[in-house]
């Protein structure tokens, strides 16, 4: 059961069937070396000029020349590396060759690296200067005239990859009139959505990349303008004509002749008009569900494919979970960037607000899209937009109130919330600014009145006459823990403290400060440290942490390794650590299988609540196996790490997720 809405396509796409064929056909049938001259070879080059003789006439590239490479990573090295050096020739003839390696600041990081590599290995000593966008995303084209007359070589993108804001390539060629500097513009992410007459233009270089318009990864193109400085990366048997060494990719060179067959016939992408009236639809059902929403990038400077957004108080990570909960493939940015937590530096260049920039979620489509996948998303959109509601996360008063303790991690920093839903009053724990509005819509739709913002690092926001806060049955202590830090215990009135928020403070320097502190038990072994930064503990460490018993690689388990050792132990109890909008959005994922894996028990702890499950568990007189599971095999890990530092040796998890374990056992 495939129910995936693939909604990354400026990632990458899937293979379009007729790419496939072709990739197939080449390798059954055209297997030759296109340039060995039998009559195998000759049928593999007549593939290979066949798929070229169709990029010249889909990209206008009319006089100039067209290589195929391995996609575009491969084109800016070459284009780098060839105008690079055309520099230095002209630097040694005495002509005009500028000095300044400028590069539009939202280009992919391909660009800078490359300019920033090849110019120390040539040893130019060229300076690199990030040509700035406005608000729009578009080049400040009055900076580039200044920068033009000393512009040694000039980078662009005919399309931005993260917001789809299309560049005014007009507006440039006329920024550069009468400058020496060689230009490249990176086209990937134009073909298919914008119309290119390349040799119509200045422009020197132009790479493509197969992997974004249907055609597998791996595969891509160089555009070079007759006459423009061409210097090869590779040198070797001198094939496309001694510019790319190398047998050519023939499957991949097929495939990609037969999406530019499919561009050039017309009738299989969807029209530009077609994928804006997808766009106004999704764009719709945002709007409808998730209230507040910002768009980064203004709809009619963009390509129609791409739809970059915020929503004030939800992280992206919130985002990404609840839409891959309602199998919707969504990404934070761009994919390369995906795994780092960073804002992004392209909408940082445009100057949003640095909320936007840290929680925007990239939406995006191939021109493959069709009417009822439209249709399909939206209704999931509607469904994720009700999950976060529900959960409190969105502007509306939520069902369920939450207690106990809650932990929220942004950037490396965790912010601990207390909650006393009886009484409907909480206390925060050093808050971070960048929570500041996800806490204020989660604590004002759940009801609950702030007793205390708490930092441990000053005391002045104590409230409390004594050195007692309640919250409920619950009791907070105030301790100094050293010169400036304040250490905060939380337990029932009276009884030995179960949490202590212990800010940056070092465990092992908490002995001896909690030593004065007058209260029973204090030194339970079982006092958790619920700390400030991520570097500390993930979620809580002890007094006296379990040393070398911390995170190991035999707590992974792949979803054969999990079935034998659920069958094997009938009390292993499943723990779910994924957050409740995400179980509210889920579409039935066939996981888990019980009959299958024999499971008997499965719980829900979502991993912000664990520090407040963790007293429970640890003081079973019989440790029970414990397999945590989530999406991507990220959380869990930190869940079954924190317990196996905490000295629970019987703890797992299911590496990969359910993201892989439902393909597992399918
Ligand atoms: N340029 C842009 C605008 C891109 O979106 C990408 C891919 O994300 C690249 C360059 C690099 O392409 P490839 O990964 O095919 O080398």
């Amino acid at each position: 059961m495939n129910n995936e809405i693939y909604l990354d396509g400026n990632a990458t796409t899937a293979v379009l069937p007729a790419a496939l064929r072709a990739a197939v056909h080449a390798m059954e049938d055209h297997y030759g070396n296109p340039s060995s001259t039998h009559g195998t070879g000759l049928k593999a080059r007549a593939v290979l000029d066949a798929a070229r003789a169709r990029a010249h006439r889909v990209v206008g590239a009319g006089a100039g020349r067209l290589m195929f490479n391995s996609g575009a990573t491969e084109g800016i090295q070459t284009a780098v590396l060839s105008a690079l050096c055309a520099v230095r020739a002209r630097r040694a003839a005495g002509e005009p060759a500028g000095t300044l390696l400028v590069y539009g600041a939202t280009e992919h990081k391909a660009v800078p690296e490359s300019l920033a590599h090849w110019n120390t290995l040539l040893g130019l000593g060229l300076d690199l200067v990030a040509l700035p966008v406005g608000a729009d995303g578009r080049h400040d084209l009055d900076a580039l005239r200044r920068l033009a007359p000393d512009a040694a070589f000039v980078c662009t993108m005919a399309a931005n990859n993260e917001t789809g804001v299309i560049s005014d390539l007009a507006g440039i060629a006329a920024a550069l009139e009468g400058s020496p500097a060689l230009w490249m513009v990176d086209c990937v992410q134009a073909l298919g959505k914008l119309p290119l007459d390349l040799a119509g233009t200045r422009i020197d270089y132009a790479p493509f990349s197969g992997h974004k318009l249907y055609a597998p990864k791996g595969t891509g193109m160089l555009y070079v303008r007759a006459g423009a400085p061409f210097t090869p990366l590779m040198k070797g048997g001198g094939q496309e004509t001694g510019w790319r060494s190398g047998t050519e990719n023939m499957a991949g060179i097929a495939a990609l002749g037969a999406v530019l067959a499919a561009l050039e016939h017309g009738g299989t992408f969807r029209t530009h008009a077609e994928q804006c009236a997808f766009r106004d639809r999704l764009a719709d059902a945002l709007r409808l569900a998730l209230p507040g929403i910002v768009f980064n990038a203004p709809f009619d400077r963009a390509l129609p494919t791409t739809l970059n957004f915020s929503v004030p108080g939800l992280s992206s990570r919130q985002l990404l979970d609840v839409f891959d909960a309602a199998a919707m493939r969504v990404s934070a940015g761009s994919a390369c960037s995906a795994a780092k937590a960073q804002p992004s530096y392209v909408l940082d260049a445009m100057g949003l607000p640095e909320w936007r920039s840290s929680s925007a979620v990239r939406l995006s489509f191939g021109p493959l899209m069709d009417d009822a996948t439209v249709t399909e998303a939206c209704a999931r959109i509607a469904r994720c937009g009700k999950a976060l509601r529900l959960a409190g996360l969105l502007g509306e008063p939520a069902a369920v109130r939450p207690d106990g303790l809650l932990q929220l991690t942004e950037g490396g920093l965790h912010t601990w919330l207390v909650l006393d839903a009886a009484s409907g009053t909480c206390a925060v724990i050093d808050p971070q600014p960048a929570l500041a509005e996800r806490i204020d819509t989660l604590l004002r739709n759940h009801g609950y009145r702030v007793a205390a913002t708490l930092s441990t690092r000053d005391g002045a926001s104590w409230p409390a006459t004594g050195d007692c806060l309640y919250l409920g049955e619950q009791c907070l202590r105030r301790v100094a823990a050293g010169q400036d830090s304040l250490c905060y215990l939380l337990g029932p009135d009276g009884a030995a403290p179960r949490h202590a928020f212990i800010g940056r403070v070092e465990p092992s320097r908490l002995a001896g400060i909690l030593s004065d502190v007058s209260l029973p038990d204090v030194f339970s072994p079982n006092l958790l440290l619920c700390p400030a930064t991520d570097a500390q503990s993930a979620v809580c460490t002890l007094l006296h942490a379990a040393g070398d018993a911390g995170p190991s690689a035999d707590m992974h388990l792949d979803a054969h390794a999990l079935a034998t050792l659920l069958h094997g132990d009938p009390r292993a109890l499943l723990v779910d650590v994924r957050e409740p909008y995400e179980h509210a959005a889920a579409l039935p994922s066939g996981w888990p299988m019980r009959g299958r894996q024999g499971i008997t028990q499965v719980s829900s702890i979502p991993l912000s609540r664990l520090a407040g499950e963790l007293p429970a568990w640890l003081a079973q007189a019989e440790r029970v196996p414990l397999v945590f599971y989530c999406r991507s095999g990220n959380r869990s890990a930190r869940a079954a790490g924190c317990l196996r530092s905490l000295g629970y040796a019987n703890a797992w998890h299911l590496h990969g997720g359910i993201a892989l374990a439902v393909d597992d056992f399918r």
